[in-house]
């Protein structure tokens, strides 16, 4: 069943001049029939330096809204309308205008897991690729990070800066605790730790090393070890095995994202067919927003 699916989609993705462009959480099957796979930064690159009519977006909205900021000109297609990032919704546009009018020096650092409307209102955006190198280069000493408070403490490590936090976080990653992680390190005592910095600051305290999800697929390319505990997202543990088949990797089996596994073969297909649901958002949206993007694609990858 899933071999036809997966023919047919070949098939008309290359009739239509399409692109699937899936994430590193995105579900083994997703990741298979991808042109590329990778973090939310190297997809936004993707995404504007591909030349495809259609992307077929395999992941959830603020990085497919993200594409359509870069690329209003392409038709940005994200299987599922319904695949959202919860951490992205926490923050209420009213809120921050408020909380900008309290802080008038302040500059807006947003993480690109925020909507298109609060990227409008900030200054830079980042990811967690390159967002200490995007608060390092600005020329402010007060910083609004929003919307995820461990990020932004992460972020606080390396900077004297004043980072002020937004209450945000991603259950998915919050829910990792030092015990789950230390439970792993009794039956792979010689295992690296490498955790996502979404996670809590007690987790990154313990981890060797702190990444984003392609940081962590380079960091496994170059370290001699064989064994790696993984703490984010699953299903990143498919592709690290993909690229390393050698090596060993054990995963949280609590950290699941829901959202982005509402990304399934059928959906695909059928957006393929019908070239739907496309990413719509209004020019003024898209005219504010792209200068925070634009401004980080400036600033190269710190990991
Ligand atoms: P990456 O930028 O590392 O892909 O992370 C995106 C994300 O949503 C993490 O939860
Ligand atoms: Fe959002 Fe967390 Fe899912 Fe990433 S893992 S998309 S931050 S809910």
């Amino acid at each position: 069943m899933d071999i036809q699916l997966q023919k047919q989609i070949t098939k008309l993705k290359n009739q239509h001049n399409t692109i699937i462009l899936a994430h590193n959480y995105q579900l083994p099957i997703i990741q298979d029939i991808a042109d590329y796979t990778g973090d939310s930064l190297e997809l936004a690159k993707k995404a504007t330096a591909l030349d495809a009519d259609n992307i077929i977006f395999c992941g959830v909205n603020f990085m497919a809204e993200s594409a359509k900021i870069l690329n209003p000109h392409k038709n940005i297609i994200l299987p599922d309308r319904t695949a959202r990032c919860p951490m992205a919704a926490m923050v209420d546009p009213p809120l921050l205008i408020e909380l900008k009018k309290e802080h008038p020096t302040a500059q807006v650092v947003c993480y690109i897991n925020t909507t298109a409307e609060v990227k409008a209102l900030s200054d830079i955006c980042c990811t967690s690729a390159n967002g200490i190198k995007v608060v390092k280069s600005l020329n402010t000493n007060k910083i609004i990070f929003v919307p995820d408070q461990n990020l932004g403490k992460y972020f606080q490590r390396f900077t004297n800066k004043e980072i002020i936090l937004w209450p945000g976080y991603c259950a998915t990653h919050h829910r990792i605790t030092v015990e789950n992680i230390q439970y792993l390190k009794k039956s792979y005592p010689n295992a690296e730790v490498l955790v996502h910095p979404e996670c809590r600051p007690e987790v990154i305290d313990i981890a060797d090393y702190v990444q984003s999800t392609n940081g962590m697929l380079n960091h496994v390319k170059r370290s001699a070890n064989t064994d790696f505990i993984i703490g984010t997202e699953k299903e990143h543990c498919y592709r690290l095995k993909t690229d390393n088949p050698t090596k060993r990797f054990y995963p949280i089996q609590s950290a699941i994202c829901p959202n982005m596994k509402k990304i399934t073969l059928e959906k695909v297909l059928k957006s393929l067919t019908t070239l739907e649901p496309q990413i719509k958002l209004t020019p003024r949206i898209i005219r504010q927003a792209i200068r925070p993007l634009t401004r980080m694609m400036d600033i190269k990858r710190g990991d």
